[in-house]
């Protein structure tokens, strides 16, 4: 079976084809942060404008590498949320536009489902049951993990999640946007006594976050600088700022394995691409015996690969999910617990 994957929930525009029986045969990808970046963060309307122009030319280039023809696509799914509204519509409309001119199903896919299921497209895939941590740009949560659509949540953030963390701080250090690799490319040159910032909930005794005072640590600290801030401050400001997230991200971890008694944990979502994180996570896990999985990296933040597997994925446990009455709704808001199979 050949599903087509159609990712547009935010501003990257992300079309792909998995096949059940040869894996991933083509995926294609385009981000729009140029264009944000003069705005310090996403435009929705401009993102829905984007998202419009790239689809169809992406398409064709997955059609191409993969040889496959247009008649040939089984499914095609598509996110149906949670993101911008306008931009999950334009990749509904383009997949129920192709669903009724090549008369094949569609299936919309949670975009987090997307992440969490990703670290299973790699050459080494975890087995179920699992402890997930995704951490994007708009999640951050523990979940435990026995197959697909089996999700139980074990802790979330309480405010910002990480990737905002990250984003934010980077915005305060004058880094840009996004500007989670820029802060943790800025660390690695800082010196890691120079500045402790507050861990926050470490000692909570539960398993949610919290990353907006983490926020308000940097500016508190960007502030008693001049404005001519040198660069080996900001650095020292990076440094403090991943090591004390990496910290509570990595304890969370390490409180949820011991909970659920499981030694397999997986890390999705864009934070999941920081080498701190990784770091962290690896010797950990050669020291306390568990294994931990990570998506490949390229699709650690958003792509079209990750929902046509998740598509794929759904549709082997239930083919009946494939609807052709064309007829379509997205959810921006759409907690990833109301999902079941
Ligand atoms: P969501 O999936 O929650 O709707 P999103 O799709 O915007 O949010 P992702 O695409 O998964 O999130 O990830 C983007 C986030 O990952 C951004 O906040 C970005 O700064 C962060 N990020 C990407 N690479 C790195 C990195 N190397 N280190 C830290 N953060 C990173
Ligand atoms: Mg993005
Ligand atoms: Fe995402």
């Amino acid at each position: 079976m050949i599903v087509l994957g159609v990712e547009s929930s935010c501003d990257e525009t992300g079309l792909a084809l998995y096949d059940t029986e040869r894996g991933l045969l083509a995926h294609a990808l385009y981000s729009q942060v140029a264009m944000h970046e003069q705005y310090g963060g996403v435009v929705p309307e401009l993102a829905s404008r984007d998202h419009i122009r790239r689809a169809i030319p992406l398409l064709q280039q997955v059609l191409a590498e993969s040889g496959v023809e247009r008649h040939d696509i089984d499914a095609i799914a598509y996110t149906q949320g949670p993101g911008l509204a306008g931009a999950l519509l334009v990749g509904a409309s383009i997949a129920c536009g192709l669903g009724l001119a090549l008369d094949k199903p569609m299936l919309g896919v949670h975009h987090l489902e997307g992440h969490l299921l990703s670290p299973l497209l790699a050459s080494d895939p975890p087995s179920f049951p699992f402890v997930a941590l995704l951490v994007s740009g708009g999640h951050t949560q523990l979940m435990r993990v026995d197959g697909v659509g089996q999700y139980a949540l074990l802790g979330e953030t309480l405010d910002d999640a990480a990737g905002e963390a990250f984003d934010k701080s980077a915005k305060l250090l004058g880094l840009g946007y996004p500007g989670g690799p820029a802060i943790s490319r800025l660390a690695e040159f800082g010196d890691p006594s120079a500045y402790q910032l507050p861990r926050p909930m470490l000692h909570s005794k539960n398993l949610d976050f919290s990353f907006s005072g983490l926020k308000t640590a940097v500016l508190t600290l960007v502030k008693k600088h001049p404005a001519n801030i040198c660069e080996q401050d900001k650095a020292n400001i990076a440094r403090g700022f991943v090591d004390a997230l990496v910290d509570v991200l990595l304890a969370k971890c390490l409180a949820a394995l011991k909970q659920t008694g499981l030694k397999r944990l997986v890390i999705a979502g864009g934070v999941g691409a920081n080498l701190q994180l990784r770091a962290a996570l690896n010797a950990a896990a050669e020291k306390r015996r568990f294994r931990v999985y990570y998506p490949e990296l390229e699709f650690c933040t958003d792509n079209g690969a990750m929902i046509a597997f998740a598509g794929a994925m759904r549709l082997q446990i239930k083919p009946e999910a494939a609807q052709r009455n064309y007829a379509f709704n997205v959810r921006p808001r759409w907690p990833l617990n109301e999902l079941g199979i």
